[in-house]
This record gives C-alpha cells, structure tokens and sequence, in this order.
C-alpha cells in the first residue's frame, strides 16, 4: 500500500526546497500547478515566496476557488511564511488584488519583522516537535496579529506568534525547508497520515 501524496503549490516561491525537505522526512510529494494535480494529492504544501504574487497566479491558474474547497473540506495544508499569510483568513494591510486561501482563523501582517531586520535567524521552540527549539530562517517575516479561540499557538518569538494550527492546517513564519532539520515537516507529514 502506498502512503498519501503530498503536494507542494508551485506556482512561485521555494518550491524545490519543501520537495527534498518532504522527501527528507519520507514522505511522497510532487508539485501541483493545477486543478486536476490538485484533485490527486491528499494535503499541501504552500510555499514561502511572494504572496501576492502567488495569490495573482492562482486566480490566473484558476486554482483559488478549487484550492478553498479542498482547504474548507479539511486538506491538510502547511504553509510556510507567504503560504502563512495565504493561509489566513485574513491580512491586516493587503496589496490591492491579494486573496487568500484561508483555512486558519487569524489575522496576519505581511513584513511585519522587516523594519528591524529584512531577513534573521533564531532559535524558536515550537509545541509538537521534540528534540528542542527549530532554527528559525526569518525572510520579510509576517507574524500573526491575533487568533481565533480554535486556533492553536505552536511557537512566539519576541512576543509574536509565528506557527500555528487549527485542524488539519499548519503554519509558520519561518522556514523550516531552508534548514537541514526536517521535523517540521514531519509534524505536517504525521498530520497527513493521521488525516488519512
Ligand atoms: N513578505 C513576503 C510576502 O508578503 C513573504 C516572504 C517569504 O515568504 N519569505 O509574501
């Protein structure tokens, strides 16, 4: 029997990255550019980037409307810093024409870590992965502003929430694909099987 595929959005952002860091934590994963890859992958993977622009070639790809039903049919998805912010159900200062998927309960400020430091990285200790605290790659940074009361805070760093979870969906400020410690996306990866 083979295990659940998951896919990787790969319409923009570091898409090859989060592919061998699934791989890493032996999980089958391959990218979804459209509605039909999307129908045959069991969870996703949206990755960081630039989130406007992905949200732009989403609605050109005609994948938005088809990437919130499987969101709001309870798809495990991760997103990891613009998939973050694409996860929201909503962004506090949005670029003109920016939609998001949503899926999670809370409210995020793109750049919100730019003003002081464009891109750093820092230790953060994240609820549900053992072994200590993850190396945080902070690029242009959002953090959560605020969280509905189903919404789990996974980690904070300097007194703002930066991973979360509610149901099926995850999400991080940072990005645990650019690192070589893969026990983020094993959390998703255990996430998936115990969705499937
Ligand atoms: N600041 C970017 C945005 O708004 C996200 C940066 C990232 O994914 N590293 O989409």
């Amino acid at each position: 029997m083979s295990g659940p595929l998951i896919g990787v959005l790969a319409l923009q952002g570091d898409v090859r990255e989060h592919l061998a860091a699934l791989a890493a934590a032996d999980a089958a994963a391959g990218p979804v550019r459209r509605p039909e890859e999307l129908a045959r992958v069991d969870a996703l993977v949206v990755p960081g980037g630039e989130s406007t622009t992905m949200s732009k070639l989403a609605t050109l790809f005609g994948m938005l409307e088809p990437l919130r039903e499987r969101v709001r049919a309870g798809m495990p998805v991760y997103g990891t810093c613009a998939g973050l912010i694409l996860l929201a159900d909503k962004i506090l200062d949005p670029r003109s024409g920016q939609e998001t998927i949503g899926g999670i309960d809370m409210i995020v400020r793109r750049n919100a870590f730019g003003r002081q430091n464009e891109s750093f990285e820092a230790s953060v200790a994240m609820a549900g992965v053992d072994g200590g605290p993850v190396d945080g790659v902070f690029i242009r940074a959002p953090w959560v502003e605020s969280v509905g009361a189903t919404v789990e805070v996974l980690a904070e760093y300097d007194g703002h929430v930066v991973a979360v979870r509610q149901g099926n969906a995850l999400a991080t400020s940072f990005h645990p694909e650019l690192t070589g410690d893969h026990r983020v996306h094993g959390l998703f990866a255990e996430m998936v099987r115990a969705a499937g």
